[in-house]
């Protein structure tokens, strides 16, 4: 497939003028700086962060290119995965008439994200075994599709999904396909990122909000072509990230082995969890995971049903997500591996609960 970029953008986009920001004009770092209307005096906290942000975050991007094995100008960075999300689908999609697959039960921010951009939605549900169904997907891909989103592992299932899937619709989707891997650090397997140079089609997110833990500064890396990461470049805001959310994923980065010790931490809490949810009466099936959550099938017979367990796990103040209406995980619920006190006050009140001895 002889993939082309500027055929599946949006012709206005592709001839958008971009605001032109003070920091474009004058990159340098010395000198009077009367260009940007701030406040030279300082700021009135504190610390002081009177001046505009790097726009394009250079600083993170060199670090970060050689840990993910990219070039910096193969990274964009947004307010949370959200954005990405979102510049993607406008700057490919005309709303009412190009169209983005999903693959339910799967993270549901890129339906959402279609909706407010007024973008149709085809939806495909993943097989029973929450892989993608891929003759119905190709089936379904028509002349006006832009996007497909791939989770992998999958929200809120856990699961990675298959390589040789993602790499047959890389070869035969004339469009772009969106490999969401917020939950890559917690999976025993490479990114995708390694296949960029590769496939011009390919997009790979990831976070800061998950591994990292830094949900709270709304991070996220989209990892693509130096082309298409230039039209984002064109189409975001100029000053998308914060100084203080630079300087932190800086620091962050400069942890990473404090990361990949959290991630060890929870990957050993989760094989506890797991096994110790599977060996109570009322579960009737945990799903493997790859990531920092468990699915797991309540509706036992005899037993309470998910909703009930959701319930009861509430009024004990221990909150998890009710997924037991979404097609495919009927009587599930997903929760997050916590501490390891947190995930014994949840078996604690779980076991609290009875499963009646059938008649
Ligand atoms: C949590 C999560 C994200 C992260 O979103 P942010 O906006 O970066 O916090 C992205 N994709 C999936 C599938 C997630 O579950």
């Amino acid at each position: 497939m002889n993939f082309k970029l500027n055929s599946i953008l949006r012709p206005h986009i592709l001839s958008l003028t971009p605001y032109s920001s003070a920091r474009d004009e004058y990159t340098g770092r010395e000198g009077v700086f009367l260009d940007a209307n701030e406040n030279a005096l300082g700021s009135a906290t504190v610390a002081n962060y009177n001046r505009y942000p790097d726009p394009y975050q250079w600083a993170i991007k060199e670090r970060l290119a050689p840990l993910k094995g990219v070039r910096p100008e193969q990274i964009f960075l947004g307010n949370g995965s959200d954005e990405p999300i979102d510049l993607l689908i406008r700057a490919t999609c005309t709303p009412e008439q190009d169209s983005v697959l999903v693959m339910p039960p799967t993270y549901g921010m890129y339906e959402v994200s279609a909706n407010i951009n007024n973008v149709p939605l085809i939806r495909i549900p993943l097989t029973p075994g929450f892989q993608i169904d891929l003759p119905v997907v190709l089936a379904a891909i028509q002349e006006n599709t832009k996007l497909l989103f791939v989770c992998s592992p999958n929200n809120p299932t856990g699961n990675l999904i298959d390589r040789q899937a993602v790499l047959s619709l890389l070869e035969q989707f004339n469009g772009l396909v969106v490999v969401d891997e917020a939950y890559i650090d917690f999976a025993d397997t490479e990114s995708m990122t390694a296949l960029l140079d590769q496939f011009p089609n390919l997009v790979v997110l990831q976070t800061f909000s998950k591994a990292w833990g830094l949900a709270a500064l709304r991070l996220g890396m989209c990892f693509a072509s130096e082309e298409l990461i230039r039209v984002l470049n064109k189409i975001k805001p100029p000053y998308n990230i914060s100084a203080p959310t630079q300087e932190l994923a800086l620091d962050a980065i400069d942890h990473v082995t404090q990361k990949e010790e959290m991630v060890a931490k929870i990957l050993a809490e989760r094989a506890v969890l797991s096994e110790k949810l599977l060996s109570l009466p009322l579960v009737q099936q945990v799903y493997p995971s790859d990531a920092n959550f468990l699915l797991v099938r309540f509706d036992q017979p005899g037993g309470p049903d998910a909703k009930t367990v959701f319930d009861h796990l509430i009024s004990q103040q221990v909150i998890v997500r009710d997924r037991s209406k979404v097609k495919l995980c009927e009587g599930c619920l997903r929760i997050t591996v916590g501490t390891a006190d947190e995930n014994s006050r949840l078996l604690e009140v779980l076991s609290q609960m009875k499963v009646l001895e059938r008649a």
